[in-house]
């Protein structure tokens, strides 16, 4: 190690503060450039990885975990840019710093050459931009999707004209004003929108927060999707706003539902359902728990001259699937597509027991030949067992059933094998015989 601690702390710190401060909403790219540039070259600080660890950072996976970690420089400040080096001096990558995360440090870069500055992030979200027009996900989209796009916990969604951003890392939520310059850099957009009001946040010493990233605008917009209309509420609605990641599997639907009668559970704003109207459904009931999701379904429905067709009603869709099934009443189709059941491997259990529950129970609200659409986004529930439970379902609900359509999230939420949770998204679609 050849960096010279005694002289190198004081005049860093002194200097990651004027950094950090110098990185106003609307600065001027040169300034910072310059000075993140003397940063970088005279005072990043380094980490040294163990001997014996995983070949999963080597593999391409971008975080570091703390009981991976050998030594630390003296002096590094959680949110710092580091670089990281294997215990054989092999240069691993560059990336942020947090003591108070599990994850000590995420990678931003495997290139020593490249600089985390503003020109960085104006550099990725164009690269990300590229790919959405290239793969067709153009007017809404995951503009930027975490790890997947090499940009470790940000979220960017962009709604047409509007983008909204969950920073969910201290590492990166540094990077706000940048990463905002960078969007009005690159898109002039009418407005962005800070969804930071997330609990995982909170692991990482950061306060939930969301508000305005631009000027004030209405926050209540409305987006086209496969020739449809649907309100979105960016400051309210769930995560940020609208499920982009279905929007391929909304499509897919098509032909199942034509003159179908179809009951949808878990609607939120009725996206599948209005879909399955427009599709040729011949009625549609959907159900969710939540009063608000069930107006903005109602309304979305309006929207589209389709609410003579169908209709949303609140409930909890776990006591009106067993009520019904017992009740032995019949759909054509059943559509499912509950939120993420577990986070966390203790209880990964008790999420297979809901997924089967509920699939179970959809089955035999089934007419023969009909089909169920189920989705599962717990993205520890991989999708060799997502079919084992859907398998022990039919079993147990004593259907037969064959795979009509099986995929996973859209293509601007891209997946990296190496990164296990970048594909968290299962989407099936059976006949129920
Ligand atoms: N299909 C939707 C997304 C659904 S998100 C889309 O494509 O936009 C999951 C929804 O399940 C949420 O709206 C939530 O309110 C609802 N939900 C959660 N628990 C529920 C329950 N027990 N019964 C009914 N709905 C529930």
């Amino acid at each position: 190690m050849t960096f010279n601690k005694a002289k190198g702390i004081g005049a860093r710190e002194q200097l990651t503060v004027m950094h950090r401060k110098q990185r106003p909403l609307h600065s001027k790219p040169g300034t910072l450039i310059l000075s993140s540039v003397v940063f970088t070259l005279r005072f990043m600080k380094k980490v040294y990885l163990k001997k014996k660890i995983s070949n999963r950072i080597a593999n391409g996976h971008p975080w570091i975990f703390a009981n991976e970690v050998q030594k630390i420089d003296e002096g590094v400040n959680d949110g710092d840019i580091v670089e990281v080096f294997f215990d054989n001096g092999k240069f691993a990558g560059k990336g942020y710093f947090n003591s108070r995360s599990q994850i000590l440090v995420r990678l931003l870069t495997r290139d020593r050459k490249i600089e985390i500055n503003e020109q960085f992030f104006v550099d990725k979200i164009s690269d990300c931009w590229r790919y959405r027009q290239k793969t067709g996900y153009i007017e809404n989209c995951r503009l930027v999707f975490g790890e997947a796009d090499e940009l470790p916990q940000l979220i960017i969604d962009k709604f047409n004209d509007y983008f909204v951003i969950q920073t969910l890392a201290l590492g990166i939520d540094l990077w706000k004003a940048a990463i905002v310059n960078a969007i009005n850099q690159i898109f002039s957009p009418k407005g962005i929108y800070e969804r930071n009001d997330v609990p995982v946040r909170e692991l990482e010493g950061l306060p939930q927060h969301r508000g305005f990233l631009s000027q004030p605008f209405d926050t209540g917009i409305i987006i086209n999707e496969n020739g449809l209309q649907f309100h979105v509420d960016l400051e309210n609605g769930q995560k940020t706003g609208y499920f982009l990641d279905q929007h391929d599997n909304r499509g897919a639907i098509r032909h199942i539902v034509r003159d179908a009668e179809v009951l949808g559970a878990f609607t939120y704003t009725g996206t599948f359902e209005i879909h399955a109207a427009h599709y040729g459904a011949r009625s549609v009931l959907g159900i969710d728990i939540s009063d608000n999701a069930v107006e903005q379904a109602n309304r979305n429905a309006r929207l589209n001259n389709l609410d003579s067709v169908v209709k949303f009603e609140a409930a909890n869709a776990f006591d009106v699937l067993k009520q019904w099934s017992r009740d032995g009443r019949q759909y054509d189709v059943v559509m499912l597509d509950p939120p993420a059941f577990t986070k966390s491997r203790e209880t990964i259990q008790k999420a297979i027991t809901g997924y089967k529950e509920i699939n179970l129970r959809g089955m035999k609200l089934i007419r023969p030949g009909g089909f169920l659409v189920t989705s599962s986004c717990t993205s520890l529930v991989s999708p060799d067992l997502f079919l084992q439970i859907i398998a022990m379902a039919a079993k147990d609900a004593r259907r037969k059933i064959r795979q009509v359509v099986f995929q996973t999230q859209s293509a601007d939420h891209p997946i990296i094998r190496e990164i296990e949770n970048t594909q968290y998204l299962k989407f099936l679609i059976v006949q129920v015989q």
